[in-house]
């Protein structure tokens, strides 16, 4: 199935809305990571070669109040992408109305409208999140073409992705295509084939573990998540985080393919879960009752990359410890290094681990790194993605 691109339509001056995924990290009014918006240029500057009327749509944060009104605004958004566009984008702070409809009409060729957060149309009757059909025909109304270039909520039928690509010739922007080309090359991988899993809990890995241990040559697990593993592998854990409701798998999946899976071999552990607790680097069966294990050993640092170094393809989805800790980083970083400077295809699976990539400038090192979160998860699950579900096939 090879759905159609943005270069499969003639958007020369027609009105084109290109659903990106602008939800960019925020602190005290500042963006912290643009990442997301930096991936969204090329679809944006190729649109603005043909001459094509664009329109941009995106969410950001989650609006429940007048305060998230405030807080989730796209404006910021509007000014960065247009520093970093080095071109105007006229930001119109509202979802539907007059203002909108008119700032739509008057459009010139080579224009680019930011709309205001499609969540903002969540606050009564949760009508972006529910796929209203009535707000997505009417948004549909607004242009020619649909392009969905929002990887990030792929996995979500909302009226701004689903619903507009029901009512409008919809293809898939660049940064999708991208993101679907580097993801599904894991379904036939080069080998040795590995994956790295970290991150706190096992229950929300299962899907990805289930789809793929018999594709990979060896599964390494690390972060909060390795714990359960070894708790069923029968290891005194301490205090360290359990996903009980989990348990029962990690027996079964340790039983079947025990061979190909490798557990942290040591710990940095604490007694508390802050940064600045008492640090004491313990074999594995050695932690204490009152310990938790906050990041992987220097011993499983080594044994990892001992693996990783002969590695053609490599997954990795979940942080090795908790690294929004300075103490308990250290384990992330050191694999996240060791794979940039290695030949191996290493593709990042967005979330935490995307974060800790762009904030080592690492990224670009690295074969790919997902913007995606549950989409990309999803997507490596086998499941369909619904924002895939309406765009033409080629
Ligand atoms: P997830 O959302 O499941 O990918 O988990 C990411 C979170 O896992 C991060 O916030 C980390 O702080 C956390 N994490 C990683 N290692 C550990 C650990 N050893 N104990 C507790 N939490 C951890």
């Amino acid at each position: 199935m090879v759905k159609k691109t943005i270069r499969d339509f003639d958007i020369s001056s027609k009105r084109v809305i290109i659903r990106c995924d602008f939800n960019v990290p925020i602190k005290d009014g500042k963006i912290i990571d643009d990442n997301r918006i930096r991936q969204s240029l090329e679809t944006i500057e190729y649109a603005l070669s043909k001459k094509a009327k664009i329109i941009l749509m995106s969410h950001l944060g989650r609006i429940k109040n007048e305060e998230d009104k405030k807080k989730n605004s796209l404006e910021i958004v509007g000014k960065r992408l247009s520093e970093l566009l080095k071109y105007p984008v006229i930001f119109i702070d509202e979802t539907r109305g007059e203002k909108l409809d008119k700032a739509i009409s008057s459009m010139k060729d080579g224009d680019i409208i930011l709309m205001q957060n499609t969540r903002y149309e969540d606050l009564e009757g949760k009508k972006e999140s529910s796929c209203d059909l009535d707000l997505a025909k009417y948004w549909a109304s607004l242009g020619d073409v649909f392009i969905n270039d929002a990887f990030g909520t792929l996995h979500r039928a909302h009226a701004s992705n689903v619903g507009i690509s029901q009512f409008l010739p919809s293809g898939i922007g660049f940064l999708v295509g991208k993101e679907l080309t580097a993801l599904s090359s894991l379904f036939d991988p080069e080998r040795p084939f590995l994956i790295i899993l970290g991150g706190s809990k096992v229950s929300d890995k299962i899907g990805l573990i289930d789809h793929l241990i018999t594709k990979c040559d060896k599964l390494l697990i690390g972060g909060g998540m390795a714990y359960t593993f070894l708790e069923a592998e029968g290891y005194s854990i301490g205090n360290s985080l359990v996903d009980r409701d989990s348990l029962e798998f990690c027996n079964k999946i340790l039983k079947q393919y025990g061979n190909k899976i490798i557990l942290p071999v040591d710990s940095y552990c604490s007694t508390s879960f802050t940064n600045d607790g008492p640090k004491n680097l313990r074999d594995i069966n050695e932690i204490e009752y009152q310990e938790m294990g906050l990041d992987i050993g220097d011993k499983t640092v080594e044994l990892f990359e001992k693996y990783l170094k002969d590695a053609k393809m490599v997954l990795w989805n979940g942080p090795l410890g908790v690294y929004e800790f300075d103490n308990y980083k250290k384990g992330t970083e050191a694999v996240l290094t060791f794979l940039s400077k290695s030949d191996a295809k290493t593709v990042v699976g967005g979330g935490d681990t995307a974060a800790v990539a762009n904030e080592l400038h690492l990224a670009e090192k690295l074969y790919h790194v997902s913007t995606g979160g549950g989409a990309t998860l999803e997507y490596l699950e086998g499941k369909e993605l619904p924002g895939l579900k309406n765009i033409e096939e080629v």
